[in-house]
């Protein structure tokens, strides 16, 4: 069993795969407080689901993509074998993850959305620098950028370690705190191999949950 907050169809509004008609599969509990969390709704209560309760809510669903995220979902070790089953059932899975955990166990079919927190987001101590080893081609690694000061430090972290050769490299300015359109300027004056998104879900729906 898995305790889950909730789970919902949506487009996906992040990563790689925006825009797609996924379902959302968001565990509860997260080890760690970033400033500018938009679920902190998930940190506490959810539900006990068994597995086939949750790929039966899963099925109900017109969608071919799933993205497991939380909270953060591998804090709750039986994640690994959801990601397991959603992959046999079919289904393009990805990962939302904050970068604090081990990410080598993770079933090889899953696209892994790992988190590099920057300093304003209070967490940058809670990196766990060895997941940069085990990334590939088939994974994504995100920066939410709060100012100028995170940008910087992004940069530093995605030159320095040649982080664009490892995998696809993500910024996204932080909802409400980072002017989108200068961040997008940051990043063409520097040429810096990255993807900028917006997140699609906050604007066709606003911060809401569910969506
Ligand atoms: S890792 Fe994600 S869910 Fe956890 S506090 Fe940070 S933003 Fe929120």
């Amino acid at each position: 069993m898995l305790k889950i907050t909730e789970i919902f169809f949506s487009l996906q509004g992040e990563a790689r795969d925006a825009g797609r008609p996924t379902v959302f599969i968001r565990l509860t509990g997260c080890p760690l407080r970033c400033t500018y969390c938009d679920s902190e709704y998930a940190f506490f209560g959810g539900e006990w689901m068994h597995f086939d309760d949750i790929l039966a809510e899963t099925a109900r669903h017109p969608a071919r993509h799933v993205c497991v995220t939380g909270g953060e979902p591998l804090a709750q070790k039986r994640c690994l074998q959801l990601l397991e089953q959603l992959c046999d059932a079919g289904y393009a899975v990805s990962l939302e993850t904050s970068g604090a955990i081990d990410v080598s166990p993770v079933d090889e079919r899953v696209s892994r959305v790992v988190d590099l927190k920057t300093p304003d987001s209070g967490e940058a101590d809670r990196n766990l620098w060895s997941n940069l080893g085990t990334l590939g081609p088939h994974d994504q690694l995100k920066f939410v950028i709060c100012s100028r000061g995170d940008y910087e430090w992004a940069r530093e972290q995605i030159t320095g370690r040649s982080l664009a050769d490892l995998c696809e490299v993500l910024v996204s300015p932080a909802w409400g705190q980072q002017d989108p359109t200068q961040l997008a300027e940051w990043v063409l004056a520097d040429g810096l191999p990255v993807r900028m998104q917006l997140q699609l879900h906050k604007l066709l729906w606003g911060d809401e949950p569910g969506k």
